[in-house]
């Protein structure tokens, strides 16, 4: 068979491919030969020229060429298969290794946050002893005792031994808070900066000169209108002239416990008002029975006079 243009002929000059080969395959064919000698011709023809060339194939040669194609093919197709999954692979390895590193920097933040903690419940712990002690109540149990070492577990029982400790706190707290309001409102010490002119019990009338009487309070002498001081947190039950007291403040204080304050040149509270320790209820006069500027303090239980003498050593908060 014979070409001159080829059957893509056309197309090859069109698009300028004329000086490019085109392999064209012919219908093969069959030589009238008998089955095992069957040739299969190939005719190339260039669109340029005239010159034709062709080649002859076995049958035979041109299956195993076929199969040897496939083969390589699949060989091809295989490789490729294995390269892609070698390489997903490797991008799996490699995100793990990043996540790896990852947490084991978180792993070892972690491992500082905990040692962190942990020493600053052991602080606490330290601070609850001290207080329990002051408080006179019982420390909390021991954090070593509650915490474990190393593993999850580990930060369950911290968290334990820390609300254990706030708990324990908590009570100490209430605890010492009551005791300062109970001390607070203990009497203690005396009214105003003075000296004792007279004691508590049986003395000579300081009038007649003659006679004895009961003293139920202390005489503090001091300068005209110096100011005189609640000597514990409570509460004025009476603020007025009060027949021999002359002016006259007494405050209640806790446990049936009251304090008197007389012969005041002025009176600075009123009846109703809560009052701290050290606060001014007034100041120092000669108002009522009295010989001289000075304040009469009692200090009564269960309104029984009793010597203030006894609560002047108690010791402020
Ligand atoms: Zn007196």
């Amino acid at each position: 068979m014979k070409f001159k243009n080829g059957p893509y002929g056309n197309q090859g000059v069109a698009v300028g491919h004329s000086q490019h080969p085109h392999t064209l395959s012919s219908e093969p064919r069959r030589c009238k030969m008998s089955k095992d000698k069957r040739l299969y011709t190939f005719i190339i023809a260039t669109t340029s020229s005239s010159k034709v060339r062709r080649f002859s194939i076995h049958h035979k040669a041109l299956r195993l060429a076929g199969g040897a194609f496939l083969v390589m093919a699949l060989v091809i197709v295989f490789g490729l298969f294995r390269l892609t999954q070698h390489e997903a692979l490797n991008l799996k390895y490699l995100a793990a290794k990043s996540e790896n590193q990852k947490l084991k920097k978180e792993n070892h933040a972690y491992e500082n946050s905990y040692a962190k903690l942990r020493g600053q419940i052991s602080y606490i712990e330290d601070i609850s002893k001290e207080l329990s002690r002051q408080a006179r109540m019982e420390a909390a149990t021991e954090v070593d005792q509650q915490v474990g070492i190393g593993g999850p577990e580990t930060v369950i029982s911290m968290e334990k031994a820390a609300d254990s400790l706030e708990k324990k706190i908590r009570q100490v707290g209430d605890r010492l808070r009551g005791d300062l309001l109970r001390l607070a409102s203990i009497p203690s010490g005396i009214p105003i900066n003075g000296y004792i002119s007279d004691g508590y019990g049986i003395r000579r009338n300081p009038f007649s000169r003659e006679g004895r009487e009961f003293h139920e309070g202390l005489d503090i002498a001091a300068d005209f209108g110096t100011p005189v001081m609640a000597t514990a947190d409570g509460l004025v039950i009476w603020a007025a002239p009060h027949s021999g007291y002359g002016n006259a403040v007494v405050l209640y204080h806790s446990n049936g416990i009251t304090t008197r304050y007389g012969h005041l040149s002025k009176i600075s509270v009123e009846t109703g008002q809560r009052v701290r320790r050290g606060d001014q209820i007034g100041n120092v006069g000669s108002t009522g029975r009295s010989t001289g500027p000075h304040v009469h303090y009692e200090v009564r239980e269960n309104d029984q006079p009793v010597d203030p003498q006894r609560y002047m050593g108690q010791v402020r908060p």
